[in-house]
């Protein structure tokens, strides 16, 4: 495992930990601005500017999940190649994508995604 893979699973392990912590959706925006979880207890979240509001609403636990599984998925189907005599890569290229060097567009985007700076040290 590549340390780019290393450093995106753990920021998706993070967001994952965060979003199974967070009230149960679907979030939902009244027209006073606040966000109200499918759950009793205190709305999750208010604002005055009611498409932040819907912004946040839309980006519920459950979604978040999603997001942040498929991007997981990515990684798994994307790793460095560890069997280049067999596959016929090259211990540097992208198992998932034969002919690309590691990290292959599809990693670099699941970074891009997850804000990393790919110019820091990995
Ligand atoms: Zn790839
Ligand atoms: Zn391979």
């Amino acid at each position: 495992m590549s340390d780019l893979h290393q450093r995106l699973l753990a920021a998706i392990e993070a967001e994952m930990i965060i979003a199974v912590a967070a009230t149960t959706g679907p979030w939902t925006t009244f027209d006073d601005g606040l966000v109200w979880a499918d759950a009793p207890g205190d709305p999750v979240a208010g604002c005055a500017d009611l498409t932040n509001a819907a912004h946040i609403a839309a980006q519920d636990p459950a979604t978040t999940l999603r997001r942040l599984a498929e991007d997981r998925d990515v990684l798994a189907r994307h790793p460095v190649c560890v069997d280049w005599e067999n596959c016929g890569g090259a211990g540097s290229d992208c198992h998932g994508c034969r002919g690309e060097f590691h990290p292959c567009p599809e990693i670099l985007s699941v970074a891009r995604r997850h804000g990393l700076d790919l110019a820091a040290p990995s």
